[in-house]
């Protein structure tokens, strides 16, 4: 077989995608027939295709490219790891300088007592750690059947049979038997399409409180955890009511559930702080993390765990570890990017600069007349196109049909962004300039534009 390279012509380069690779979340259909895109080179938000053309990457690739792309340093970094020691495992009493630094590196950024990193290759796998260490947690304290673990309808948590689990995403469940047993779905707080008449912070109290039933009928001795990501990402960038966060920190004190947050997007200043949790005022026991920890230039996720956790499970030998648990390569690269994260700025930027920015330019575009809602926190924005301003009523027919257009003419406009049914969301690299957020508003109203002339 000749050589596939960049320089071979897109055709060939999606005949041979289509016959011999299986994507996530697609139909072989939309591979075979719709003709995929092949990315080809990227620079700091402005991804080329083999075609030449460039487009803003308003989503950071998978919501991971905090850093933006083409940072020099980062592969640097790398390829001298990879040659000093490409590969060692971190079980049976060994550990390496990368695996060591990254954690006292996770330790100081994290708030409280969150002191502890147990290493996994990505979120998915951080959160399958998750669920069998807040179990092992209530089993050394002698209350083995305190295993339900309470997550929110429409969440993502990863793919994995315990991530798919926790999410709560229908389609996901209808494959493979999901979820396994002792997962408990509680509403999310997703005031704009489910908060009818109530005000939004009525309504953030009332889900919130949601969780306190289900523990009451559940059994309090039951359950071990709660878990949720500050702000829903996958689910459409649900930004919760000032009110919901909250109520669940008392409710989780109240009956000493541990607590979870999921910071796979939130974390590493999506939100302008160092964490989703700090923008939310809440105090987990665990968080989950993985994307911008490496900016996505080299697989990693994480827990990072409170010293109480640590201080019951370190009693027994935790039977859990993956091969790549602090991959040293990998924890190099997150490193490199945590540092320059930090000496630039970046998290500062986007909570005083950008994401302040972002938010004026993208609330305006609720004057457009198919949008109903558009909201920002930080460098993460949801718009809801809807037929009627007013109800915030859906569009007749299947959902995601009026996004997935509008999705298209975006694409065709060089830019990507993604759709969620008929919610259309961004989540751009927290480099983006403020010029290249005008773009990208531009680029998304003359999307909605052709939308909205489309569908008339
Ligand atoms: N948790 C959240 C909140 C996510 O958004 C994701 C991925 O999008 C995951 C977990 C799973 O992470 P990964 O895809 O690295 O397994």
């Amino acid at each position: 077989m000749n050589m596939i390279t960049n320089h071979m012509p897109t055709a060939e380069l999606q005949a041979l995608d289509a016959a011999h690779h299986i994507h996530p979340f697609s139909t072989q259909d939309e591979i075979a027939n719709k003709g995929v895109r092949v990315i080809t080179r990227a620079s700091g938000v402005t991804l080329t295709d083999s075609e030449g053309c460039e487009i803003l990457d308003a989503m950071a690739g998978l919501w991971c490219v905090n850093l933006g792309y083409g940072r020099d340093e980062l592969a640097d970094v790398a390829a001298r790891q990879m040659r000093e020691l490409p590969y060692y495992n971190t079980f049976f009493q060994t550990t390496h300088v990368p695996a060591i630094a990254l954690a006292a590196k996770l330790a100081e950024l994290a708030p409280g007592d969150l002191n502890h990193v147990f290493y996994a290759g990505s979120g998915s796998e951080a959160n399958d750690t998750n669920m069998r260490m807040v179990r092992t947690y209530w089993a050394q304290k002698g209350k083995p059947e305190k295993k339900i673990i309470i997550s929110r309808k429409n969440a993502y948590h990863g793919s994995t049979m315990a991530g798919a689990s926790l999410g709560g995403m229908t389609p996901m469940h209808e494959q493979g038997g999901l979820p396994i047993p002792d997962v408990h779905h509680i509403d999310q707080p997703h005031w704009y399409e489910e908060g009818g008449d109530m005000s939004r912070e009525e309504f953030g109290l009332q889900r919130a409180q949601e969780l306190e039933k289900a523990i009451l009928e559940l059994g309090e001795d039951k359950i071990a955890a709660f878990i949720g990501e500050p702000i829903q990402g996958a689910g459409g960038v649900v930004i919760p009511p000032s009110t919901y966060w909250p109520e669940i920190q008392r409710i989780c004190d109240k009956y000493e559930i541990l607590l979870i947050a999921d910071e796979v997007i939130c974390g590493f200043g999506r939100t302008g702080n160092w964490f989703g949790s700090q923008t939310m005022g809440i105090k987990p026991h665990i968080m989950t993390i993985a994307k911008g920890l490496s900016s996505g230039y080299a697989p990693i996720g994480g827990s990072i765990v409170c010293d109480e956790v640590v201080e019951v499970i370190g009693a027994c030998e935790f039977n859990h570890g993956y091969t790549y648990s602090g991959h040293p390569v990998a924890a190099a690269v997150a490193l490199e990017n945590l540092r320059i994260l930090e000496e630039e700025g970046i998290v500062d930027k986007v909570r005083e600069e950008t994401g302040p920015y972002l938010k004026e330019k993208w609330e305006a575009l609720e004057d457009h007349p198919l949008v109903g809602e558009a909201r920002v926190e930080g460098l993460m924005g949801t718009i809801a196109l809807t037929p009627n301003k007013e109800t915030r009523a859906p569009f007749a027919g299947d959902s995601g049909t009026v996004g997935y257009i509008c999705r298209e003419f975006c694409f065709a406009n060089n830019l990507v962004m993604r759709h969620v049914g008929d919610r259309m969301i961004i989540s751009p690299p927290l480099v983006i300039s403020k010029a290249e957020i005008d773009t990208l508003v531009e680029r998304a109203t003359m999307a909605l534009d052709l939308t909205f002339a489309r569908i008339k």
